[in-house]
C-alpha cells in the first residue's frame, strides 16, 4: 500500500478496534487505490480518504421483545449510515446471531462503493441486530421486527435512509417491518423500504435480482474469453435467496449447478439441482437441506466442510463473508474451476482472491457481481416514486442491462489503471472515482 493510503488503514484499525471484517474490507478497498491516487493525487486531499472510511453516522439500539412463552429477549439493532453523497442511504437488515458493529460497518462500506457502480442515484448504508428468526413463530418474528421498527423508523425515510432485506430478512420480516413503519408513521411512505410484497410496493425481479445478477456478471466475464455458462458444472453455497436464484439463472444459462448448502452442510446433487424441490423445502417450508436430500433420490449431504471441495467449472459463494478460504481456493484451482463470482459479500478472504489473481482465473468481487439485489432495489423506488409498476420482462432488462454496464466498467477502469483483468482493482476504483468526484463537488461535509 502507499504511504498516504497506508495511514488511512492504520488510522482505521485504531479507531475501530476488533472490528475484523471492516479492516478486511477497508483494507481491499485501499489497496486497490494506489493506481489511482499516483495518476490523481487530488483523491487523497482535503481529507477524503479519512472521511470516505468514517460512517456518517452509526445509530445502535436496544431491542426488547416478549417470545411466545412469555419471556422477554434483549437484543441490539444497528443502522450505519455510512455516506448520501450520491443519494439516500441504501442498503440491507441482516438479522443473524453474528451480527455485530464490525460485521455491518464492512456491509455498509462495501454499499458505498456497489451502489456507485450501479450508475442510480443511491449512498451506502446497513443494518440489523443479532436476532436469530430460525426456529422463531412467525408472532414471534413479527414482535421482533415491530420493536425494531420502533426504534429504526426515526432514522430512515425514502428521502434518507432506504433498508432492504439480507441474511435472515426476507419478503415476510420486510411486511412485518413495514406494516409498523406505517402504523407509527401514518403514512403509506411505499419508497421507505425495499424488497416489499408485490401487492404493496414490490417490484418484479426484486427478489430474483441478486441471484440472476451475479450469474449473469459470470457470462460476461466469460465472454471476454469467448466463453459461457452452456454446459458449465457450478457449485453453489448458502441455499437462501441469493443461492436458489443464482441457481435458476444458472440453469436458464445452460449451466448445471450441483450443489448448494446451509449451516447444517452442503449437498451435492451430481444429476443437477431440483429447483422446484428446493424452492419447496427452503421457501415454502423453511426446511433444511437435509429435508431435500431426503426425497432426492441420488443426492447425498455432506457436514463437514464446505463445498469447494466438489470439481466444478465455476463457483458461485452465496452464504456469508469469508466462507471461502486459501485451502478452498487451492482445492478449485486444483480442480480445474476457471470462474469464481461473488454473490454474497465479502465470502473469500484476501488469501483466497489472491490465489485466484495469481491463477489468473476469472473472479469477481461481490461489490461488482452481487450490485443486481440494490439496482433492482432502487428500481423499486423509481417505480414507488412513479406509482407505476413494470411488468417482469421490463424489469429484468433493466437489471440485464445495468449489470453489463458495470461489468464494462470494471474492465474498462482495470485497463485505465495498469491492470487489465483485474475485477477488484476495476470495481473499487469506478466506485471509488464516482463517490469521491462528488464528495468534492459537496465540498467538507
Ligand atoms: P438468506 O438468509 O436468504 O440465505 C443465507 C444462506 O446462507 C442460508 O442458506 C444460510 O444457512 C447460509 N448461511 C448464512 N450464514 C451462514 C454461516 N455463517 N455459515 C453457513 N451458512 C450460512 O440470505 P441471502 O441469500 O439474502 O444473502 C446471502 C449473501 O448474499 C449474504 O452475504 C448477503 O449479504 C449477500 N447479498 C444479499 C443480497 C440480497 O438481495 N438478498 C444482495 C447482495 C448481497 P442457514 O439458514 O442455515 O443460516
Amino acid at each position: 500500500m502507499q504511504d498516504v493510503v497506508e495511514k488511512v488503514y492504520e488510522q482505521v484499525v485504531a479507531r475501530n478496534r476488533g472490528e475484523a471484517e471492516f479492516h478486511q474490507a477497508v483494507r481491499e478497498v485501499l489497496e486497490s487505490l494506489g493506481p489511482v491516487i499516483s495518476k490523481h493525487p487530488h483523491y487523497a486531499e482535503d481529507g477524503l480518504l479519512e472521511r470516505i472510511v468514517e460512517p456518517e453516522r452509526q445509530i445502535m439500539f436496544r431491542v426488547p421483545w416478549v417470545d411466545d412463552a412469555g419471556a422477554v429477549h434483549v437484543n441490539r439493532g444497528f443502522r450505519i449510515e455510512f455516506n448520501s453523497a450520491l443519494g439516500p442511504y441504501k442498503g440491507g437488515l441482516r438479522f443473524h446471531p453474528s451480527v455485530n458493529a464490525g460485521i455491518i460497518k464492512f456491509l455498509g462500506f462495501e454499499q458505498i462503493f456497489k451502489n456507485a457502480l450501479t450508475g442510480q442515484g443511491i449512498g451506502g448504508g446497513k443494518g440489523g441486530s443479532d436476532f436469530d428468526p430460525h426456529g422463531r413463530s412467525d408472532a414471534e418474528v413479527m414482535r421482533f421486527c415491530q420493536s425494531f421498527m420502533t426504534e429504526l423508523s426515526r432514522h430512515i425515510g425514502p428521502n434518507t435512509d432506504v433498508p432492504a432485506g439480507d441474511i435472515g430478512v426476507g419478503g415476510r420480516e420486510i411486511g412485518y417491518l413495514f406494516g409498523q413503519y406505517k402504523r407509527l408513521r401514518n403514512s403509506y411512505d411505499a419508497g421507505v423500504l425495499t424488497g416489499k410484497g408485490l401487492a404493496w410496493g414490490g417490484s418484479l425481479a426484486r427478489t430474483e435480482a441478486t441471484g440472476y445478477g451475479t450469474v449473469l456478471f459470470a457470462q460476461s466475464m466469460l465472454a471476454t474469453k469467448g466463453d459461457s455458462l452452456e454446459g458449465k458444472k457450478i457449485a453453489v453455497s448458502g441455499a437462501g435467496n441469493v443461492a436458489i436464484y443464482a441457481i435458476e439463472k444458472a440453469q436458464q444459462l445452460g449451466a448445471k449447478p450441483i450443489t448448494f448448502s446451509d449451516s447444517s452442510g452442503y449437498v451435492v446433487d451430481e444429476a443437477g439441482v431440483d429447483l422446484e424441490l428446493l424452492k419447496q423445502v427452503k421457501e415454502v417450508e423453511r426446511g433444511r437441506v437435509a429435508d431435500y436430500v431426503a426425497r432426492r433420490p441420488g443426492a447425498r449431504l455432506v457436514t463437514e466442510g464446505r463445498p469447494w471441495d466438489v470439481p466444478v467449472d465455476v463457483a458461485l459463494p452465496c452464504a456469508t463473508q469469508n466462507e471461502l478460504d486459501a485451502d478452498s481456493a487451492a482445492s478449485l484451482l486444483r480442480n480445474g474451476c476457471a470462474v469464481v463470482a461473488e454473490g454474497a459479500n465479502m465470502p473469500c478472504t484476501p488469501e483466497a482472491i489472491e490465489a485466484f489473481q495469481a491463477a489468473g482465473i476469472l473472479y469477481a468481487p461481490g461489490k461488482a457481481s452481487n450490485a443486481g439485489g440494490v439496482a433492482t432495489s432502487a428500481l423499486e423506488m423509481e417505480q414507488n416514486a412513479g406509482r407505476t409498476r413494470w411488468d417482469f420482462a421490463t424489469a429484468e432488462a433493466k437489471l440485464t442491462g445495468i449489470m453489463a454496464d458495470i461489468h464494462d466498467s470494471c474492465v474498462e477502469a482495470a485497463e485505465t489503471y495498469g491492470r487489465p483483468g483485474d475485477y477488484v482493482l476495476g470495481a473499487n476504483a469506478a466506485g471509488f472515482t464516482r463517490v469521491a468526484d462528488v464528495m468534492i463537488a459537496h465540498g467538507i461535509v
